[in-house]
This record gives C-alpha cells, sequence and structure tokens, in this order.
C-alpha cells in the first residue's frame, strides 16, 4: 500500500506514537502542525511565540484526531530525529521505516504544563522535562542550534 505520508500513528503498549512509514531524508519537511492557537500550553500543545500554543480539536474522534492532528502524538526524546521549525516538523537526521518520529520538546516549550520523566535512554538524558527555561546552562548549549525562536529570548535572561 502506497501512502501519500510518510508517517502513521502507531499504538504501542506505551500508547501511540508518531512512525515513519518509509525513510525520510536528513532535513526533509515531515508534516505541518496544524490546529487552533491559543494563549496557555496544556497537556499537547506545542509552543510557537511567547504566549502562542497550537492545540488539536478535542472534540474530534481517534479516528480525526489522528489524520488532522498527528503531531499530537509525537513523543520527546532528548536526541530526537525530528525538529520543529514554526509549524513545521521536519527529519533532523535520515530516519528509516518503521522508525518512531520524535523531538526535543524543551526546544519549543518555554515551562510546560505537565512535566514529565523521560526514560529515552539518550546519554544525556534530561531525567525530568520541564521546559527549556529548567534548563542548565550546558543543556541549553547543546540545544542552541535548532530551539525555537522564541526560546533564544529567555536565554538572555538566564
Ligand atoms: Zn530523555
Amino acid at each position: 500500500m502506497t501512502c501519500r505520508f510518510a508517517y502513521t500513528v502507531r499504538d504501542t503498549q506505551s500508547g501511540a506514537c508518531l512512525v515513519a512509514t518509509r525513510d525520510i531524508a536528513r532535513g526533509a519537511r515531515i508534516l505541518l502542525i496544524d490546529g487552533r492557537l491559543q494563549r496557555h500550553p496544556t497537556r499537547y500543545s506545542i509552543q510557537l511565540d511567547i504566549d502562542v500554543h497550537i492545540e488539536c480539536d478535542s472534540e474530534l474522534e481517534s479516528s480525526e484526531m489522528r489524520a488532522r492532528h498527528p503531531w499530537r502524538f509525537l513523543n520527546h526524546a532528548c536526541n530526537p530525529n525530528a525538529r520543529v521549525y514554526g509549524r513545521i516538523l521536519f527529519a533532523r537526521r535520515a530516519i528509516g521505516a518503521g522508525d518512531e518520529i520524535t523531538f526535543d520538546y524543551t526546544t519549543t516549550e518555554i515551562s510546560m504544563a505537565e512535566p514529565f520523566h523521560c526514560g529515552c535512554g539518550a546519554a544525556k538524558c534530561l531525567g525530568l522535562v520541564r521546559g527549556f527555561v529548567h534548563l542548565d546552562a550546558a543543556q541549553r548549549r547543546a540545544r542552541a542550534a535548532r530551539i525555537a525562536p522564541h526560546l533564544q529570548s529567555v536565554i538572555g535572561s538566564a
């Protein structure tokens, strides 16, 4: 079966996640983050700017949610294979068919509505993921090349 999208939402024991359906080249555009804008973060929202968070329509049925807001199923990883720039999710490195697609929530979120413990297994896993403002200087430096523009202003004030 061919699919026009390079990803699908897959159910696993630990919940639904986004998985590549074919090889994705480094730098390729994976999806557009579509939704409604609001001023406050929630569990699934992605921060686009200071006081601008994109949210999914929670009224949608499960199948519609997966079709319209696939980004809602993106899990965090501390050394992820994708990154968010504006409203676009890009491949940060080559992603193989079948690989889970992840991004680093601390590269978009200043301070998250629902912090959580990460078990991604990366050498420099953050452990408790709370948002960019909670990172130390070394963790911020490590992300400097891929953080959202609105986080640049946070660096100066820290
Ligand atoms: Zn981690």
